[in-house]
């Protein structure tokens, strides 16, 4: 039987020869899965033989991730805005950069405020639940194009205690939406053009769902259909928070010229990432 410093060390060498990043850090986490303890705990058991099955297990996963295949997908997690959260190949893995959108709506709301908003493009449910969890009377309608996102998304909401606030509704991009019904709008749309798509990592092309970043018009198809339906349901002084690409603000800005307020935000790498607009 091999120990467990053994397989570590067999394992990152894959991970490092097929071009990983973070080969020794992935095969902890990968190992420390099949083991199902902790990181804390792998470390004081390196000497301790592992069972020929976890060994096998391991080695598995191991070959998985040298082919590219995402670490979330491997775990089938991801952490966003320190929450835990499911996420399988039917949905985006939560990027970081889209936390911003949850800091700029808790910027605008107060905890006290009682608001309705739709999450367009739900996904994994990530900003869904995120912003129903800090604003405690908040209801929200999470829309998805496919169903099995939205049933990841009905998952996570179930395991942050938040079914009785968000409901969940099988749309493309918001259409059927009530009209004049939604205080504001949360949207991660698709945005990436055929050629951003092309240059996305290998990670991304192979392995995310081509659905929820690909979009038309050169990456705006899905921001023009949403801005007739945002048009269309939010109420009276209505906000649109929307996470666009980096070469994208110039022509969202046109997009939205007849809105007021508009305003573009940076992310932390100093790209254009999200917009934020209000209803005319
Ligand atoms: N930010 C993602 C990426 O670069 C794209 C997400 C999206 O299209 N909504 O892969």
């Amino acid at each position: 039987m091999k120990t467990a410093a053994e397989l570590l060390a067999q394992g990152a060498e894959e991970l490092r020869r097929a071009g990983v990043d973070s080969p020794a850090l992935s095969a902890r986490v990968l190992l420390a899965r099949v083991l199902d303890c902790s990181l804390e705990k792998l470390v004081i058991c390196l000497k301790d033989p592992v069972e020929p099955w976890h060994a096998e297990h391991f080695q598995q996963i191991i070959v998985r991730r040298s082919k590219g295949e995402p670490l979330a997908y491997i775990l089938g997690c991801k952490e966003f805005y320190g929450l835990d959260f499911q996420v399988d190949p039917n949905v985006l893995i939560p990027r970081p950069e889209t936390e911003m959108l949850v800091e700029l709506i808790r910027g605008r709301f107060s905890p006290r405020e009682k608001k309705e908003y739709a999450d367009i493009g739900t996904g994994s449910g990530i900003l869904a639940i995120c912003i129903a969890l800090y604003f405690p009377l908040f209801r929200c309608l999470a829309c998805d194009i496919s169903r099995q996102a939205l049933l990841m998304a009905r998952n996570n909401a179930r395991k942050h205690g938040l079914l009785q606030r968000i409901l969940f509704f099988a749309s493309d991009m918001g259409q059927g939406i009530r009209p004049a019904s939604l205080d504001f709008i949360v949207c991660n749309p698709p945005y990436l053009s055929c050629d951003d798509f092309e240059a996305a990592g290998r990670e991304v092309r192979d392995f995310e769902p081509k659905q929820a970043l690909l979009s038309r018009e050169n990456g705006l198809g899905h921001i023009q259909r949403l801005k007739g339906v945002a048009e269309a349901s939010l109420r009276k002084q209505g906000l649109l928070f929307l996470e666009i690409g980096s070469n994208q603000a110039d022509a969202v800005k046109a997009l939205f010229q007849d809105w007021a307020g508009l305003e573009v935000y940076q992310d932390l790498s100093g790209r254009d990432r999200v917009m934020a607009a209000v209803i005319p």
